[in-house]
Formats: structure tokens, C-alpha cells, sequence
């Protein structure tokens, strides 16, 4: 099969990852329970922070964020392992910026995830995601982000939702923990 995934918050702690370096930036020590309760994907606001400061806080240290010692969620990397070793395709399809592509990608074999440079797919808007998997015609694709979610409910993708707290409302099934998933 071919088996598609979105990056951020899908195979890596990347918002809770940003929230501890918020944290120490700005001086604060928000509880990690408020970021858990949060109902949308940015995370400006815990800090009070309006919509403006928080792209202004998340462009200044994006680089940062990206790129240092992000963890990824426990699982994800024998999960797709597993599939390759099975014999699927495996893509990758994020919404980084063009200018963190390259970068991007070598970070992630850096961090063990099998990639293979033609099929990792970078810089296009949350939207456009869907043309890609429809291209691509992935038999499955996995993504935690509703604004992208929302674009695949036609689709003949087996669509599957990475859970978190801003998501629940999305109706697809569920990976909790990736250790644990199974593809159906
Ligand atoms: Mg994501």
C-alpha cells in the first residue's frame, strides 16, 4: 500500500515541544495541563499572547522549534519501519515552510524515520495537502489537524486521525499511541 503521513503533531511532540521553549523564552511557567486542554492547534493565547504576537512569537523561533531536539511520539518511528519492512511506500506530506524543506527532510532520516527524497512532499498550504494525497492516490494517509481533515472527507483515502486535545471533534478513527496502532 501507500501510506501517507503528516509530520507535525503526527509523528512528533511538535506543539509541546514549542510550548516548553515559549516557556523559557518568555520567563513563564505554564502548566502543562492548560496546554493539554487546549481546543485549537496554536498556542499563543496560554501565554497571553493575541493572534499577531503569537505568529510574531512562533516565525522568530520556528527555526528553533524545527530543528533542535523535538521528540518524537513513542512508536512512530518502528511503526513505519514495520510498514517499509512490509513492503508499502511510505510518504511523508507537511506544511513547512519551502525554506525548511530540505532541512526538514534530513532531520528526519537524522532521527531514524525512513524517507525516501521523492517521496517527501513539503511547502504546500494545509488545502493543498489534499491534491497531493489524491495525486498520489495513497491508499491511507494520517494527520491531526482538523483544517486538513476536513478537506479528505470525500476522499477514497482511508483517512486516520493522530488524537489531540483540539481534535476530537474530527470523525475519523483514531492512533492514540503509536506503539499500540494497528492498521486496520
Ligand atoms: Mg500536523
Amino acid at each position: 500500500m501507500k501510506i501517507g503521513f503528516d509530520i507535525d503533531d503526527t509523528l512528533i511532540n511538535l506543539r509541546e515541544h514549542a510550548f516548553h521553549l515559549y516557556n523559557k523564552k518568555l520567563g513563564k511557567q505554564i502548566d502543562i495541563a492548560l496546554f493539554h486542554q487546549l481546543k485549537r492547534v496554536e498556542i499563543h493565547e496560554l501565554f497571553g499572547l493575541d493572534e499577531d504576537e503569537g505568529h510574531v512569537m512562533w516565525n522568530s523561533l520556528m527555526e528553533e522549534i524545527y530543528f533542535t531536539d523535538c521528540p518524537v511520539f513513542e512508536g512512530a518511528i518502528d511503526f513505519i519501519r514495520k510498514l517499509e519492512k512490509e513492503g508499502h511506500s511510505i510518504f511523508y506530506i507537511t506544511s513547512r515552510p519551502k525554506t525548511y524543506c530540505e532541512k526538514t527532510r534530513q532531520w528526519m532520516k537524522n532521527r531514524g524515520f525512513p524517507v525516501i527524497d521523492e517521496h517527501f512532499y513539503c511547502g504546500m498550504k494545509d488545502h493543498e495537502k489534499m491534491e497531493i494525497i489524491q495525486k498520489l492516490n495513497l491508499d491511507v494517509y494520517f494527520d491531526d489537524k482538523p483544517a486538513v481533515l476536513e478537506t479528505l472527507t470525500d476522499s477514497n483515502t482511508k483517512v486516520y486521525v493522530k488524537h489531540q486535545s483540539y481534535n476530537g471533534h474530527v470523525p475519523f478513527p483514531r492512533v492514540y499511541d503509536w506503539k499500540n496502532f494497528k492498521l486496520e
